[in-house]
């Protein structure tokens, strides 16, 4: 059933769009906290226990997806948002440079690299896609390391800058109609971007096919049962409505990975690198979006402070256990 709310078209899903079962609220009258898009919705979670994904209710209809993100972006926004707080910029700066004394100390600069490469530095290189793969960043530092890169993605600017950055192939349809060679790659990589699609079954049924035997499809994305979501609850910022549209857990990753015929599946959790999240989800507790952050603002003293304790606790957490972790990332073979 489709239906238009405030200029997006929309598709009610009363029931896991993913099994099918029964599920609940989670949280509602929730809007677009970063940029623009128009409309309110809802989280609801899963009931079934093989399942409990959480999914954004209603979500875009399929070819409205893309009024989420650029259309929405007003540029004429940027002035109204720019403000220079000398006292936040004081504090942001000593805060980072502790933490990274701290991080330090934690041994958290060794973890930051292995997730900067998701975990692959140590794979022979061979043929790489990343999906949803931006301007080109990680593919260039893949294909520095001796891989042969392609990507895929979406936004038709971001795709030519990629291309310009790599000299790769980069494709801007889905995954599921470019019909690519069955058994290509040796690896597929997916940083936040799972949590994007509205099918995900089919993505990593996908991923499943063209991947060589053996092959690692190697994906990152926020954890709903971490600590960021369970501090913060509706004012988590991995919420991201309307643009996160499926989030997971260990158990539901797991699941969607052994459903495409993936095995030997790892999960581990990031516990380098939260600061964004902390600090975005703590502007969004105290001023009800962070919008400010991606028009040339910064977060407030207080925001910035707490953010470090948070990170703190993060770590001593997802020591005792990591499915504590803020962010999950996951490697499977075929
Ligand atoms: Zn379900």
């Amino acid at each position: 059933m489709s239906e238009n709310i405030n200029q997006i078209a929309v598709e009610n899903f009363e029931k896991c769009p993913l099994c099918g079962g029964e599920t609940i609220l989670l949280y509602s009258d929730l809007e677009d906290r970063v940029f623009e898009a128009n409309g309110k919705f809802t989280f609801r979670k899963c009931l079934n226990p093989d399942c409990t994904v959480w999914y954004l209710n209603p979500m875009p209809a399929d070819d409205e997806i893309y009024k989420c993100y650029k259309t929405y972006y007003t540029h004429d926004e940027q002035k109204k948002y720019k403000t220079i707080r000398p006292l936040s910029l004081l504090t942001r700066a000593i805060c980072k440079s502790n933490m990274s004394i701290i991080e330090k100390c934690l041994g958290l600069k060794k973890e930051l690299h292995f997730f900067r490469y998701m975990g692959l530095q140590q794979n022979n290189p061979g043929k790489l896609l990343e999906i949803g793969c931006g301007n080109g960043k990680k593919l260039l530092m893949f294909k520095e390391l001796g891989w042969d890169v392609e990507g895929i993605e979406p936004d038709k600017h971001a795709a030519e800058m990629a291309k310009n950055k790599t000299g790769a192939v980069i494709y801007t349809d889905s995954i599921e109609k470019l019909n690519l060679e069955a058994d290509k790659y040796d690896a597929i990589i997916m940083h936040h971007v799972v949590e994007h699609f509205k099918y995900p079954t089919r993505i990593l049924n996908e991923c499943f096919r063209v991947l060589k035997k053996k092959g690692t499809l190697v994906l990152g994305t926020p954890n709903c049962d971490g600590y960021g979501s369970k501090k913060f609850g509706a004012d988590w910022f991995a919420l991201e409505p309307p643009r996160h549209l499926i989030l997971f857990n260990n158990k539901s990753l797991t699941k969607l990975a052994l459903t495409a015929g993936f095995r030997e599946i790892i999960i581990k959790p990031k516990i380098s690198g939260q600061r964004w999240l902390f600090e975005t989800s703590e502007e969004i507790s105290s001023k009800g979006d962070c919008k400010h952050l991606y028009h040339g603002g910064i977060s407030s003293p207080k925001s910035i402070i707490k953010s470090v304790f948070y990170q703190l606790k993060h770590y001593q957490l997802t020591q005792a256990d990591p499915a504590m972790g803020n962010e999950i990332y996951m490697w499977c073979t075929k």
